[in-house]
Formats: structure tokens, C-alpha cells, sequence
């Protein structure tokens, strides 16, 4: 019997989750403060979901997809990523027809590709990511933008850098795209089975290659930004005019290419810039994907969002050396000695629970010593002692740990008491 985790997965050990928590807790905030909505979808979808809103030509549904039949013989996936799933969503709840627009929804769950696995980069991994639906307005470009630097900024990270790029509208596409086959055809062979097959399918996939990225045709390459019409060239001023203006600094490359099939205009990546932090450093992707809502069967809607993973927010906080601000102690601990006192602090820390306080008690059969050190290492605020003296007399002795003052407390105003103290 094998026991052992699958490969690219981890366990998140209670030390650990108190940082996921944490950091899931500040993306919720921040997804109010700019009026994000969660939306769930379910972990698996039909195949098709992926392979057209993904796109057949991409790395995910080439090679990463975790894809089977079920029972009932239908081709299912467990998702590699979130935008096809809440644009399916959007189309078939007829999200376009809601009354605020443009719909704005974030994500947070798990993603699978099967992918080889290294330092950040596994199997299973969580994404935080939002989409905006139904605004060709560069600012919501910006917004989305501001929202995934403030993630993280917000959690303490300065060695970013945000990279953009503007692929331009449908028109400006064309035109590139016909420059770039003239540039790639005539020596395709010197490239990778992969862009041979992009060459003809999607060749501006050819920039993002990872094997051939160092091939001399790729620095001489014909750039995008030559070939934006004049409205998606404003389109992308605005843009850059916006973070001006938000003083979010950028670095405009044309060379960044988004993994998806269907991004136009606005392409953007978040790294980080701190030392150590490994080969990998993209933090971020997103973009605008005008015409994915119509691949879905839906009216014609812009859409524009970001992906972030867990795993490497997390990584790039521990190359910043960042230490999140996580409490981690409990109210009060109950130490009781004698059997009649232990048996009732059954009933105390179940009421002190009930009562909003984090409390614990002995389950070991510790000695008082023993207890007190549990109280310590639980980092207790308080610590009640009882005894069978205190039971007869009724009452409880209450330490403040803080202080050290010791006060004797009647047993059954002891909740409420400490109650007012803590206001
Ligand atoms: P990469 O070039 O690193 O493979 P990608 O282009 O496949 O990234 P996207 O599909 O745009 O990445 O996903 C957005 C973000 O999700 C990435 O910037 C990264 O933070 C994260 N991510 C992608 N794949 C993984 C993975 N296998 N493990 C952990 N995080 C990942
Ligand atoms: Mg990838």
C-alpha cells in the first residue's frame, strides 16, 4: 500500500493553515473594499469547458489536464484554472442580463495540472483571482491591476514588479500575427515541435515558449506594440495613464505573452524582484479577454481578471522574510485539581466556549504543574484555577497572565465577570 502523498501536493499543517487563513482572510477584505463577489464553481467540469475556454493551443489543455471518464462515460476535468468555469458560469446563470454591470466576482480554491513538479510549482495548488464582466473601460483594466498589487502589498511585499503589455484589439492581432509567421516560417525547424505546431494555430504562443526562449529569432521578433491601430494603442495609454495616476509602477513588455488563447489588449504579470526567491518569479498573470464570453455561447462582453496561487504568495513572503501578524492564544485555560473539579470544568470551558472566549482544559490526567505549562504553551491570556477548596467555597481563582495579579472569583458569576473584564 502506497501511504504517501501524491507528488505536487502538500499537507497544510495547522501552523501552516493559520497563514493561509490569514491570507485568504485579507483577499476577502480586499475584494469588498473594491466590490469583488465571490462565486463558487464546482472543482470538475465537462472537458469542453477547458479545451475552448482554455484554448486547444495552450500548454494546460495540451499537457496539463487532469481529465477522465466518469460512470456515466462523459469527459470530465478537474479544473486547471478559473476564468473558462465562471465565464460558463456567467453565460448560463445569464449573468450579463444583471442589473449591476459590469459583474465583478473573484475565486479562491484549488486548481490540478499535471505539471512536473518543483519549487512553485505543484500539482494542486490555490488560486485567488477575480473577473471583471461587461466594462471596456481601461480603468476597470487598472482596477483589476490596483486589486492584485494590493493583495500584495497589503500583506507586506515590496520587491514587486509589474510587467504589461497590450496585445492589441482583433485588427492589430492580424496584422502581427502575419509578421510573425513571415519571421518564424523560414527557420521553424530550428524550433520545438510545439511552436512548429503554434506556427500556423496561434504563432504569438511562440514568444511564451519555454524551451526556445533563447533562440536569437526571439529578441529579433516582430513587436506588438508596432502593430497597435490607433484605438487599441490609446486603449493601452489609458491604461498606463491609470497606474500613473494609482503610482503603481510598471515596466512595459512586448514580449509578454499570456498562456490563454483568447487575451487582447491588456497582459500583465506580477513578479517578484526579491533575492532567492528561485527560477520561478511570476506571482500573478491576467488579462482582457474580449470574446471569451462568446465562445461560451453568450452575448458579446468584455472581461478582463487575474490569477494568483497560495503557494507562491507564500514563497515570495519567506524571500521577503515576511512574518505575518497571526495571534495565536487561547483566552483562558482551566486548571483544575481533584476529580469533583476536574468534572466540572467540563461544564466551564463548554460555557466559557458558548460565551465567545477560546478556552481548553487538561486531557492528559496532568499533575497542576504540568497543567500550567500546557496553560503556557497555549499561550493563555488567563488561567482559572480549581480545586475542591474552591468548589466548596464556590469559587475560582483567576490569573492574569499578563500581570500575574491573582483574583478569587464567584463561581457562578465567573463567566460573566470575566466577560466584563474583557470589554
Ligand atoms: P507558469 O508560466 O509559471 O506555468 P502560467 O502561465 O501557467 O504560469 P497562469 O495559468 O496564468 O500561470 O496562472 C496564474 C498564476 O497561477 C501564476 O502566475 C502562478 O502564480 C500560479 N500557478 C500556475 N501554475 C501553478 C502551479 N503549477 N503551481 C503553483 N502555482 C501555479
Ligand atoms: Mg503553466
Amino acid at each position: 500500500m502506497n501511504v504517501q502523498i501524491p507528488r505536487g501536493t502538500q499537507d497544510i499543517l495547522p501552523e501552516q493553515a493559520a497563514i493561509w487563513q490569514y491570507i485568504e482572510q485579507i483577499t476577502r477584505e480586499l475584494c469588498k473594499r473594491y466590490q469583488y463577489n465571490e462565486i463558487r464553481t464546482p472543482i470538475f467540469e465537462h472537458t469542453e469547458v477547458f479545451s475552448r475556454g482554455v484554448g486547444e493551443t495552450t500548454d494546460i489543455v495540451q499537457k496539463e489536464m487532469y481529465t477522465f471518464q466518469d460512470r456515466g462515460d462523459r469527459s470530465i476535468t478537474l479544473r486547471p484554472e478559473g476564468t473558462a468555469a465562471v465565464v460558463r458560469s456567467f453565460v448560463e446563470n445569464k449573468m450579463f442580463g444583471w442589473a449591476s454591470q459590469p459583474v465583478k466576482l473573484f475565486y479562491y480554491g484549488p486548481m490540478f495540472r499535471y505539471e512536473r513538479p518543483q519549487a512553485g510549482r505543484f500539482r494542486q495548488f490555490v488560486q485567488f483571482g477575480v473577473e471583471a464582466l461587461g466594462s471596456a473601460d481601461p480603468a476597470i483594466d487598472a482596477e483589476v491591476i490596483s486589486l492584485a498589487m494590493n493583495t500584495y502589498k497589503s500583506l507586506g511585499l515590496k520587491e514587486l514588479k509589474l510587467v504589461i503589455n497590450s496585445l492589441g484589439d482583433q485588427e492589430s492581432r492580424t496584422k502581427h500575427r502575419e509578421a510573425l509567421v513571415a519571421h518564424f516560417e523560414p527557420r521553424i525547424g530550428e524550433f520545438c515541435s510545439d511552436c512548429q505546431n503554434r506556427l500556423h494555430k496561434n504563432p504569438l504562443r511562440i514568444l511564451d515558449c519555454k524551451k526556445d526562449r533563447d533562440h536569437e529569432l526571439m529578441k529579433t521578433a516582430p513587436s506588438i506594440l508596432e502593430y497597435l491601430n490607433p484605438e487599441s494603442k490609446s486603449y493601452f495609454e489609458k491604461v498606463l495613464k491609470h497606474l500613473e495616476a494609482m503610482e503603481i509602477p510598471y515596466t512595459v513588455d512586448p514580449t509578454l505573452v499570456r498562456g490563454l488563447d483568447y487575451y487582447n489588449h491588456t497582459a500583465f504579470e506580477i513578479m517578484s524582484d526579491a533575492k532567492g526567491f528561485g527560477a520561478i518569479t511570476t506571482l500573478c498573470g491576467g488579462g482582457r479577454y474580449n470574446g471569451l464570453v462568446e465562445e461560451f455561447g453568450g452575448p458579446e462582453t468584455p472581461g478582463i481578471g487575474f490569477a494568483m496561487s497560495i503557494e507562491r504568495l507564500i514563497a515570495a513572503l519567506a524571500a521577503e522574510s515576511i512574518t505575518l501578524p497571526i495571534e495565536h492564544a487561547t483566552d483562558v485555560y482551566v486548571v483544575a485539581m481533584g476529580e469533583a473539579a476536574q468534572d466540572y470544568s467540563v461544564k466551564l470551558v463548554n460555557e466559557l466556549r458558548l460565551q465567545g472566549f477560546s478556552a481548553d482544559r487538561d486531557y492528559n490526567g496532568r499533575k497542576v504543574k504540568a497543567q500550567f505549562k500546557a496553560a503556557d504553551r497555549a499561550n493563555a491570556r488567563y488561567v482559572a484555577v480549581l480545586g475542591d477548596d474552591e468548589l466548596n467555597k464556590k469559587t475560582i481563582t483567576l490569573k492574569d497572565m499578563e500581570s500575574g495579579e491573582q483574583q478569587e472569583i464567584a463561581l457562578e458569576s465567573f463567566v460573566a465577570t470575566l466577560k466584563k473584564q474583557q470589554q
